[in-house]
């Protein structure tokens, strides 16, 4: 409901809601039988009209949209199937692209956003410059998560596992002198 209000018109929402309530709600079943005249009344607040044709308007609207299918006329009434916000392609749309839109932020957990920092970074440690393979490369947070870091792409940084373990947890100040140190002491080792 939350993600198909906001698709609606003021109109569209008060008559989708009316339909809803005396469908599901009151019965239990998704098809309600009602007359233009009924629903504009049912929807008037404190004696505000909604005619006839402002609610055949907004109807073919709603089923335009997908939430509701018009059945057939008797002297009853129009006989209105109600669709619930879960499925509506319009909500169900709308989910897949914030679903979509999270997963596109994660550059942490799916394996091939990673990739992609690793090639931006062309596979060497932001930190100590060692080019690192697909087996010992690791991603850091240049904002720490214990920070508000994101896995965002901009946060992350390609990084070896040693400089990572430094790093791990500080921000990038307050890592800074022992990542020097670490990386001095590598340095040293290599060149006895
Ligand atoms: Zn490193």
């Amino acid at each position: 409901m939350d993600y198909l209000l906001p698709e609606l018109t003021p109109y569209e929402a008060a008559i989708y809601i009316y339909l809803l309530r005396n469908s599901f709600v009151k019965n239990g079943v998704s098809g309600v039988r009602a007359g233009k005249r009924t629903i504009g009344c049912g929807i008037g607040s404190r004696g505000a009209k909604t005619s006839y044709t402002q609610v055949a308007k907004v109807l073919k609207k709603l089923e335009e949209k997908g939430c509701i299918k018009v059945g057939d006329t008797n002297r009853n009434g129009t006989l209105y199937i109600v669709s619930l916000p879960k499925d509506i392609p319009l909500v169900t749309g709308k989910i897949e692209s914030l679903l979509h839109q999270d997963m596109e932020e994660d550059y942490f957990n799916d394996p091939d956003k990673r990739r992609e920092v690793f090639e931006r970074d062309k596979w060497v440690c932001k930190y100590c410059g060692e080019k690192l393979l697909p087996e010992n490369v690791t991603l850091d947070h240049f904002t720490p998560q214990s920070k508000g870091g994101k896995h965002s792409k901009e946060n992350l940084k390609t990084c070896c596992l040693l400089c990572n373990g430094i790093k791990s947890g500080k921000t990038y100040e307050e890592a800074t002198p022992f990542l020097l140190k670490s990386i001095q002491e590598r340095r040293a080792r290599l060149h006895k």
